[in-house]
Parts: C-alpha cells; sequence; structure tokens
C-alpha cells in the first residue's frame, strides 16, 4: 500500500497519476469492505472526477498540492456539502449539509481526493464502533474483533488500504484508540489548532479533528496541511500551523520523556510489555526517562463523563426534527419532539443525554458538573508540573488489544474503561498520538501513546518518529 507521501512525490513529479491511485484504492473498497464496512458511503464518481481535474492541471503545468492525488476517507461527522453526513445516527439520515467543513476545505485545495464518509459509533460515543446506526465496523486485522471508536471507520479505512489517510475527531480518545487497535497512526493535536467548523459537536470544549495515517511521516505531513487558524471557529488558536515534518529525523538525544508512576489500574500486560520496550527503544536511543506523577489521572474518566454528556446533552438539543434530518409527525409540537428523539436517537446517545441533562440539573449542577470542572483543573495542573521536568510522556493508548464484537456491549462501564488514558489529554487540551509498537496478546497490535503539553507537537512527533524507527 502506497504512503502518502510517495503519491504526493509520484503525482507531483509524473510517475503516478492521482486517477490510477484513486482505481486502486476504490478496487479495494470494492472487494473488501462489504466485509469490513469501513464506509456509510463511498463517493467514487466524484473522486474520479476530482482525480481527473488534478491529472488535467498538472499536466497542463499548475503547481501539484502538497496532498495531490491523495485518496481521503472523512469520519462522518465532518459536514460536506451537498453530501448525507449522518454522525452514524437515523435522526441525520439523509441530511445533506449546506456548506464544508473547513477541513474539507483545505484537503480540497491541497489536491487530496475525498472517496468517502466513514462510520461511527452514533455522533461519536462508543469506543467500538459497535454503536453505529448501521451496524459495526470490523477490524481489518481480525474480523472477529472490534476496530475501535468512536473512528472505527476511519481507522479501518487506513489500515485495510482503502485510503491513504482518513481524518477523525478525538473528544476523549476517539483517533488514538482506534488506531492503536487497528495498528495504524492517530493524532490528536492541541485543542484549537484545527478548526472545528464543520465538525458535528459532541462536547465542544473537547472535541478536535485529527489524522490517521500509515506512519508518522503522513501524519506530520497531512496534519501541516489541516491545521492553522480559522476566524469561523472562536476557539482556534491565532497562529499559523506548526511545522512538523523537518523535526522527525531529529531524533531524541538529550529529550526528556516522562514515565507515569501512578498509572491508572487495569492495563493488560501484553500492553504494559510493550510500553517497557518503548522506553527501552528511546533510552537507547539517547532519552532520559524520568518518573512523574500525576495523581488526578484517577478522577479523570469520572470527571470526563459528566464533562462529556453535559455538552453533549445541550449540543444534540438541536436535533428536534424542525430544523435538521428526520422528523416523526405527532398531533402536537411536544409529541413531534418526543417521537423524533425517541426513534432517532439510538440507546448511548440517549443515555448520554440523561446523563448531562442530571449533571446541569438545578441542585445536581455544582455537586456533578463544577465539581468535575475542578477535576478538570487539577488534572491540568498536574500536567503543568509534569512538564516542567519532561519533554513528553508515554503511556500506553489503550488498555488492551482490540477486543471482540458483544465482550462489551451489555456494560457501559467497561466500553467508558478503554479511555482511561487517552481522556486526560481531552481535559488538559493537550496534544497526543498513538503509535503502533509491535503487537500484543493474539499477535494484535500494541499502541503507544505520546503524550505532550499545549503546542509540544515538535516533541511528541519526535518522539513518534524515534519510537517507529525503533519497531
Ligand atoms: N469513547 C469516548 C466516548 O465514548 C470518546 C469518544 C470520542 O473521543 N469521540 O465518549
Amino acid at each position: 500500500m502506497k504512503k502518502l507521501v510517495e503519491i504526493v512525490a509520484g503525482v507531483g513529479g509524473g510517475s503516478l497519476t492521482a486517477t490510477s491511485v484513486v482505481e486502486e484504492h476504490l478496487d479495494r473498497i470494492r472487494t473488501r469492505d462489504g466485509e469490513i464496512h469501513a464506509f456509510n458511503l463511498v463517493t467514487a464518481d466524484q473522486a474520479r472526477k476530482d482525480a481527473a481535474k488534478i491529472d488535467a492541471d498538472i499536466k497542463a503545468g499548475k503547481k501539484a498540492g502538497p496532498l495531490a492525488g491523495v485518496p481521503i476517507a472523512l469520519k462522518d461527522n465532518m459536514c460536506t456539502r451537498g453530501v448525507e453526513t449522518t454522525c452514524s445516527s437515523k435522526i441525520l439520515q439523509g441530511w445533506k449539509p449546506p456548506y464544508d467543513a473547513t477541513v474539507v476545505g483545505k484537503l480540497r485545495e491541497a489536491g487530496a481526493v475525498i472517496v468517502g464518509k466513514t462510520n461511527l459509533d452514533e455522533f461519536a460515543m462508543g469506543s467500538s464502533t459497535e454503536n453505529s446506526a448501521f451496524g459495526p465496523t470490523k477490524n481489518p486485522l481480525d474480523v472477529s474483533r472490534v476496530p475501535g471508536g468512536s473512528s472505527g471507520g476511519s481507522a479501518a479505512a487506513v489500515s485495510a488500504g482503502f485510503a491513504a489517510a482518513s481524518l477523525g475527531s478525538d473528544t476523549g480518545g476517539s483517533i488514538r484508540q482506534p488506531a492503536a487497535l487497528c495498528g495504524v497512526v492517530g493524532v490528536k493535536p492541541t485543542y484549537g489548532t484545527v478548526s472545528r467548523y464543520g465538525l458535528v459537536a459532541f462536547a465542544s470544549s473537547l472535541d478536535q479533528i485529527g489524522p490517521f495515517t500509515q506512519d508518522v511521516r503522513d501524519a506530520a505531513t497531512l496534519l501541516e496541511v489541516i491545521a492553522g487558524h480559522d476566524p469561523l471557529d472562536s476557539t482556534s488558536i491565532p497562529q499559523p500551523a506548526i511545522s512538523l515534518v523537518p523535526v522527525l529525523d531529529h531524533g531524541v538525544k538529550g529529550m526528556r520523556v516522562g514515565r507515569v508512576t501512578d498509572l491508572p489500574e487495569g492495563c493488560e500486560p501484553d500492553v504494559l510489555e510493550r510500553l517497557e520496550a518503548a522506553f527501552d527503544a528511546l533510552r537507547n536511543a539517547g532519552a532520559t526517562i524520568v518518573d512523574v506523577e500525576l495523581p488526578s489521572l484517577q478522577y479523570c474518566l469520572t470527571a470526563y463523563y459528566l464533562i462529556a454528556p453535559a455538552e453533549a446533552s445541550s449540543n444534540l438539543a438541536r436535533y428536534d426534527g424542525v430544523r435538521y434530518g428526520n422528523r416523526v409527525d405527532a398531533p402536537d409540537l411536544n409529541a413531534m419532539y418526543a417521537a423524533t428523539r425517541e426513534s432517532g436517537f439510538g440507546e448511548e446517545v440517549k443515555r448520554r443525554i440523561m446523563l448531562g441533562t442530571y449533571a446541569l440539573s438545578a441542585g445536581y449542577f455544582e455537586a456533578y458538573y463544577g465539581k468535575a470542572l475542578k477535576v478538570r483543573r487539577l488534572i491540568y495542573d498536574d500536567f503543568a508540573r509534569a512538564y516542567t521536568k519532561v519533554d513528553a510522556i508515554l503511556t500506553p493508548t489503550s488498555p488492551s488489544v482490540a477486543f471482540k464484537f458483544g465482550s462489551k456491549t451489555d456494560n457501559p462501564l467497561a466500553m467508558y474503561l478503554c479511555d482511561v488514558f487517552t481522556i486526560p489529554t481531552n481535559l488538559a487540551g493537550h496534544p497526543a498520538m498513538s503509535v503502533p509498537f509491535g503487537l500484543g496478546a493474539d499477535s494484535m497490535p500494541v499502541g503507544i501513546q505520546v503524550l505532550a503539553t499545549t503546542l509540544g507537537e515538535q516533541s511528541m512527533f519526535k518522539v513518534a518518529a524515534e519510537l517507529e524507527r525503533a519497531s
């Protein structure tokens, strides 16, 4: 399977055509996506047209873009003008946004070819893609296992070679965890780095868009294109994209990498073994491993499952049968709202809306939502202290390798525990990424998570690139 940077070099240099690259990927989709179900929608006709246009432009002497001819898949919670955007929910089925998300415009401008919209846990709530209203996505490495979630379709699409790269969204781990489970690279940038304009909101103070790719260089290349200030997103950081590709070969000599001494329990031994191997690799490459304490880490999961549902209950109030998507008719307005939401939302989404509404309700607000915000401050302070001593921190991405379908669906708490290592960075607004680092139980891939402080993407990518070289 061709890497993103190989495609850009080939299409730009004339040894490949965008058309041939796109056909190769559409072929793989045709052969295998019936089984995998990475996509909710494959936009083959438009992809062919876009590829032909890129080829014609290059032939006419136009400068090739930084993603020329790269087939990219989009999580189906990013708005695409005139193209169905469902969030894998019945309530939005058939809804066609009147505008493109900022990232979509940036991809097109850079010469990328969008091949389709990928499956997710409904409204990005879940860790296995089993909460999709349209059926689960399978892990391409073992179809009896989940691909992770919520961006399971985007992770599977890259792992199966349906797209050279994809975009996902990460609110509590939804890029990094599926990347780990499918054996690909996944990056959650610093909050405010990539515009959220046109990303359907789940928990606005945590949501961030980021790339899935086959390797670290591809991720750096793609992130450089999609990052940067956007006046249409009021939380976008007013500065240009950080340059990442040039630091990839810097190595880690002299860098200080943190080992968390009070990591929450529950991680499988095969994963912990790979984490130790990762520390060894960095030490061998000249980094110093430094112990750090993050005492508030143990409260992060609880805080997240108050903050994220609280924001979701507010964000999802707009799906009322009037302005978006499907409507169930009823004799009066209130009955119509109720019937539409009752039939349109799945079980997990309803659970989150109820949890969030409760946490925000009069009399409970201070005890739940207010307290969760205080924990959020504590973890932020813990990280701030740690980053006076280290340039990056390593943890596992997921406590286990990809699990079997149905093994956690009866127990929401077991599913929530999948995010124990990924959630803290979302609460802090920091960047983090998952890099494949060898195999664990049943020969399934293990992802190592590299964390850094706000706008510390260069340190994070240096460490990630070193881990990739070592693996
Ligand atoms: N699995 C987490 C949840 O269910 C994270 C989801 C996400 O990052 N979108 O909320």
